[in-house]
């Protein structure tokens, strides 16, 4: 320390002039103590912080670095586009090419560009209450969709590790059409349209929820929501914001086959740039200004920056990058369970396609509840004991663990011989 630019010295610069010291509330490391890193810099699977600290980083920006940091070809690019100007507001090429490449790999017919995930689910709930006409949304406890007034009931990420039950700032009324209701619960649902289905306008849900820790869909539950909105005028809407293009080359749907009638995206499809997208059956779509009375917009929405990413990122994910993402999630899931294991401590690994969540509890995690007896004071000790060794995981213990097709065998071997001590730690808890 000593200089003003160490993580310490920053956090508390940043402390004084950002609420917390930081711009998204996870990243303030409130939830397993100590101060956050401030990185530096990111290159393939590693980030180094501005103390000259490396680590291999498990959080990959929380999803959307697939290719690990500053791949070439984005890098390439960035710097093409912005050499041509960083913003239009009129329409451009690249925004066309992203909504061809995000149709080609999922089963929506039309996708309208916006900047974040909370953007686009916000959209879709606003498009489905006016192509509906209804005013009612079913969300389940424990499912993330982003800060958008209607959905932060008993919402999941940061909202879970905070324990903030519902914030304030939502008003009664802002909230009053949203009903919650336990996550992998269909009777539930079907008691839910059995009383109310003529004011449901939809159903939203995560394709599979990873912001309370991965808990999967049971099987059939999501294809039992599809067909229960069906059958009652309501829509499906399957947030794959963070799954989308992560899990398989389309997504969670690539995994499970279930078409929602509208799709929400972000994350990977920006390649690290803020971008996200709401698409669906071209009929709903048709909803939406200027063709439809929905109104939505954005300065930047299809920023020429962030689609020259999200193209980068999207055309160099192959079937090798896949099939290299799910080899090292598996390895590392692997090694954690027989760690944790062998130090005699309590644990689920719970995977969802390539992510997967280490719950320190011995039950099955199937709804919020579950994920909210785990013992996160484990999960600190940890946590630390990883990063003390220059692993940076998901600083809660309600996220998943993110890897990248960057991830070589020297990054893995660094996580894995981690591992023994960081178990030896959550077992002394
Ligand atoms: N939906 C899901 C499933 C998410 O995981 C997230 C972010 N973690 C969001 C929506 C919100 O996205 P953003 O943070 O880009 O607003």
């Amino acid at each position: 320390m000593g200089n003003d630019n160490t993580s310490a010295e920053l956090f508390q610069r940043a402390s004084a002039v950002v609420p917390g010291g930081v711009n998204s509330p996870v990243r303030a490391f409130g939830a397993v103590g100590g101060t956050p890193p401030f990185m530096a810099s990111g290159s393939g699977p590693y980030l180094t912080d501005v103390d000259g600290n490396t680590y291999v980083d498990l959080v990959c920006s929380w999803g959307p670095l697939i290719l690990g940091h500053a791949h070439p070809a984005v890098v390439e690019a960035l710097a093409e586009a912005a050499a041509k100007g960083t913003s239009f507001g009129a329409p451009t090429p690249g925004e066309v090419e992203l909504a061809e490449e995000i149709i080609a790999r999922t089963p929506v017919e039309q996708v309208r560009l916006v900047n974040s995930g909370t953007e686009a689910t916000m959209s879709a709930i606003r498009l489905a209450r006016g192509a509906t006409g209804r005013g009612r949304i079913v969300k389940f406890a424990g499912n993330y969709h982003g800060h958008v007034d209607s959905l932060l009931a008993a919402a999941g990420s940061g909202m879970a590790t905070f324990a903030v039950p519902d914030t304030p700032g939502v008003t009664r009324a802002g909230a009053a059409d949203t009903i919650v209701l336990p996550y992998n619960d269909i009777d539930a649902v079907e008691r839910v349209f059995a009383e109310s289905g003529p004011d449901i306008a939809c159903v939203i849900v995560e394709a599979c929820p990873a912001n309370m820790g991965v808990v999967p869909p049971r099987d059939g539950f999501n294809a039992r929501l599809k067909e229960l909105t069906a059958a009652h005028g309501a829509l499906l809407v399957l947030d794959e914001v963070l799954t989308g293009f992560r899990v398989s080359r389309s997504g969670w749907y690539g995994l499970e086959g279930v078409a929602a009638d509208l799709v929400t995206f972000g994350k990977v499809m920006g390649g690290g740039l803020p971008a996200a997208a709401f698409g669906g059956r071209a009929d709903l779509m048709a909803h939406l200004t200027p063709g439809g009375q929905v109104y939505q917009a954005g300065t930047l929405s299809g920023n020429p920056l962030a689609t020259a990413a999200g193209l980068a990122t999207l055309r160099n994910a192959t079937d090798d990058v896949y099939a290299r993402i799910d080899a090292v999630s598996a390895q590392v899931a692997d090694a954690v369970e027989r760690e944790l294991s062998a130090a005699g401590v309590p644990h689920r690994v719970q995977r969802g396609g390539n992510l997967f969540t280490v719950f320190f509890t011995d039950t099955e995690v199937t709804d919020f509840d579950g994920a909210r007896a785990q013992n996160t004071d484990r999960f600190a000790a940890f946590f630390h004991a990883m990063l003390e060794q220059g692993v940076y995981l998901p600083p809660a213990a309600f996220e998943a663990w993110f890897f990248s097709a960057a991830h070589d065998d020297a990054a893995i071997d660094r996580v894995i011989s981690a591992l023994p001590r960081a178990a030896r730690a959550a077992a002394e808890v």
